[in-house]
């Protein structure tokens, strides 16, 4: 099934429902969305002569075009290839050629910049700048029919982060899609049509991907006026639209709670922060509870199993009294519905309840493979399961502590040291504001934990003390260094990559 019909069905049932928002501007209703997307669809298969599988690239800022731009691809059965819109020309570049995208719809504030070139004998035909009046004069094209494709067949190409080497194409199919969303109503919410989804991180990753639940239901899509993260501007859309959810990232949960707490604002007319994509330490989430109530789901995912890994819902948060609440906030929650997680060894085998290994996961989420790379799809998909590359435990009720990425476990001694251990142990001094951990190569000790800290400035022996109070002295620091800010890349997460540079 193609996941366009989700449009079609809701702008079929209920054509008048609002559906995007541009801040608080209504700009279409569900019948509009639709006929918009059937006309982008008409466009790129009628005029541009493209067929079922060609793919489409998106360089674009959250904007209001966005998701009929999405609709409009899969509308004529194509793919779309959605690049981060703060990434580097060279890299957008990259990522146009190597998914061989045949068309590029940019966002106005982008179209200054180096662009690939389009040519008519080149696989790269046209460029579109969205809102332009080309783009205008492609919405005249005359509708075309929702194309059917197979659940199987490919719907999205995701460019990894990439922190080393090349990005590259995780291939997700239209079943992978519509598993996450069917995993979104029984894992992470409920949806109704009188809510509102906001896109405040880049609609070319996950927040992007949590259309989805809300196209089904025929509810409100709100694309900030700053296109992206602004708390004041969040709380305003909260209390004027109500019932406003968001996917949100832990630093963007941070700041918000700050922005409440220093404000005083009125948190009621958020319905659902649903945060992931990094760890969101133990301290940062009580805060977040005390300041804006039970509003908070966590997921983990990854772009190989999109949003869908697993979730720790909004009553396990809640349940204070319940003996390991504090060990169950501190963890990524139990299995998302549709999806199995194993914690094995190298060699794959199941490891004992508690012990750490690599996370495994399989189920229909699972991407299909990275696009035109086998080699690296057989590193990644084997044995009948993903290799996520995170470290983690999972306890006797099935929830699963994250350690890390398997690459940032610290090995000092023969021992491994998990860095997140020792960064929520830092976390607790109120000196640290953002802390990350790595290790430098010893030749005593192998490596050793070096901590980067953001922050007020304190003794080195004084965090030491605290630490001692809290972990084995192996796993303590043998170094703090006091850092501006932590490097972070375009989706606000912390590079340990530039960290262990800096250690030359
Ligand atoms: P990406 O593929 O860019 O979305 O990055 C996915 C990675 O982010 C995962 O493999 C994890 O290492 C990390 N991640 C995602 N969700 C969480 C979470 N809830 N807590 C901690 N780390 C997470």
């Amino acid at each position: 099934m193609n996941i366009a019909r989700l449009l079609l069905r809701s702008a079929t049932a209920f054509p008048a429902r609002p559906a995007i928002l541009h801040g608080t501007r209504l700009l279409a209703d569900y019948a509009t969305f639709a006929g918009r997307a059937a006309r982008i669809g008409a466009y790129l298969r009628n005029t541009l002569r493209l067929v079922p599988g060609d793919r489409i690239a998106l360089f674009m800022s959250n904007c209001p075009e966005y998701l009929e731009v999405l609709y409009g691809t899969w509308w004529a059965g194509l793919v779309v290839v959605p690049v981060n819109a703060k990434l580097h020309p060279r890299e957008l570049a990259y990522a146009v050629e190597d998914a061989g995208a045949a068309c590029l719809f940019i966002s106005p504030d982008l179209s200054a910049g180096p662009l690939p070139t389009a040519t008519a004998g080149g696989a790269l035909k046209r460029i579109i700048v969205a809102g332009s009046a080309e783009y205008t004069a492609l919405l005249g094209t005359p509708p075309i029919a929702l194309t059917h494709r197979d659940s199987n067949e490919l719907a999205w190409i995701f460019y990894t982060s990439g922190t080393t080497g090349h990005p590259k194409g995780v291939m997700q199919t239209h079943r992978n899609l519509l598993t996450m969303t069917a995993c979104y109503f029984s894992d992470v919410d409920t949806v109704e049509a009188a809510d509102c989804i906001a896109y405040a991180a880049p609609m070319s990753h996950g927040a992007g991907m949590y259309n989805f639940p809300h196209v089904l239901k025929a509810a409100r899509h709100v694309i900030p006026e700053s296109g992206g993260f602004d708390a004041a501007e969040l709380c305003t859309l909260a209390s004027s639209l109500g019932r406003l959810s968001l996917f949100a990232a832990p630093t963007m949960v941070r700041r918000a709670v700050d922005h409440i707490d220093a404000a005083d604002a009125d948190p009621s007319g958020f319905k659902t922060l649903v945060y992931g994509g990094g760890p969101m330490y133990v301290e940062d989430i009580r805060r977040a509870l005390d300041t804006m109530g039970n509003r908070f789901v966590q997921i983990y995912g990854q772009g190989e199993c999109p949003m869908c890994i697993t979730s720790l819902p909004r009553e396990v948060l809640a349940e204070r009294d319940h003996p390991q609440w504090l060990e169950r906030i501190g963890s990524v929650g139990t299995a998302q519905s549709l999806v199995e997680i194993k914690i094995a060894g190298s060699d794959g085998f199941a490891l004992p309840e508690g012990q750490t290994g690599e996370i495994l996961v399989r189920g229909d989420a699972v991407m299909a493979g990275y696009w035109r790379n086998p080699t690296a799809t057989e590193k990644t998909l084997h044995d009948g399961w993903l290799w996520t590359g995170d470290m983690g435990s999972m306890d006797s009720a099935g929830f699963l502590t994250l350690k890390d990425r398997s690459k940032d476990v610290i090995i000092s001694g023969g021992s491994n040291i998990y860095p997140r251990e020792i960064e929520e142990v830092l976390l607790l001094h109120p000196a640290v504001h953002e802390v990350s951990v790595v290790g430098r190569k010893d030749p005593e000790w192998g490596e050793v934990v070096i901590a980067f800290i953001a922050g007020d400035r304190v003794d080195a022996a004084e965090l030491d003390a605290h630490c001692l109070e809290h972990i084995a002295r192996f796993k303590r620091p043998k170094e703090y260094r006091f850092v501006g800010s932590l490097p972070k890349n375009n989706y606000g997460k912390v590079l340990k990559t530039e960290l262990r540079k800096l250690l030359g």
